[in-house]
């Protein structure tokens, strides 16, 4: 079994998504005490989400760059990165460690090819729904179009990420404002859409609706899982 590196803290909720998902996906394919070999650098969010809003993304990608050399240092044979947003600074993260990176729109466009998706809705924080660093790199490398929600919709969709998610405060009312932006993407021609924030999932499941969800913590790290065993 490969060890898996993890950044995390981005935010902590979502990383206990990803622990538990590794672990359960270890245990599924191992059977018995079988539990994943990780090495977690796990960052103070609050440093990370004032650099973004301040735009500072060199800043950011410093302090991730670093946390992954440790990640190599402590023996970890690839890299997951546990945000959407923050893979904005993969090319910096990559130009500081020699083990490689498992992409999350990567996987996730995997998926969609994989179901024959041509057409996806995506939501998450405003840098990865209007940025081109994770739509730009679907559209370019997998062929899938990618539409995203009007501005005042990306501000709600983006609010609730930092103001609420991030903070483990999951509201109903929240909820039901995510599955009407859902509902506009489909009615502008998304067959599907993608949970690109790692938290979303803690908000909507795919039992709240039949627009078929893709959940990129849950793809992150069944792939991870993957590439630990393969
Ligand atoms: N976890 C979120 C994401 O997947 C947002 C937090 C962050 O800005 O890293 O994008």
């Amino acid at each position: 079994m490969k060890t898996i590196g993890l950044l995390g803290g981005m935010s902590w909720e979502s990383t206990a998504s990803y622990y538990k998902a590794l672990n359960e996906g270890i245990k599924s394919q191992l059977g018995g005490l079988h539990s994943a070999k990780i090495c977690l650098y796990s960052v103070d969010f609050a440093e990370i989400e004032t650099l973004q809003h301040q735009g500072k993304w060199d800043e950011t990608a410093e302090i991730l760059s670093q946390a992954a050399k440790s990640v190599e240092a402590g023996g970890a044979d690839f890299l997951m990165i546990a945000t959407n947003t923050m893979h904005k600074v993969v090319p910096e993260i990559e130009a500081h460690i020699t083990i490689p990176i498992l992409h999350i729109a990567d996987a996730t466009a995997q998926c969609l090819i994989d179901d024959n998706v041509t057409k996806v809705g995506l939501l998450g924080t405003r840098f990865t729904m209007e940025q081109d660093f994770y739509k730009g790199r679907i559209i370019d490398k997998f062929g899938i179009e990618v539409i995203v929600p009007n501005a005042v919709d990306q501000t709600t969709v983006h609010d609730i990420i930092y103001h609420e998610l991030c903070q483990g405060d999951i509201q109903a009312q929240s909820k039901e404002k995510y599955l009407e932006i859902m509902n506009n993407l489909l009615d502008q021609g998304a067959q599907a859409v993608i949970l690109g924030c790692t938290e979303i999932a803690l908000l909507v499941q795919q039992s709240d609706t039949l627009i078929p969800l893709y959940d990129t913590t849950e793809i992150h790290a069944k792939q991870g899982v993957e590439w630990s065993l393969s």
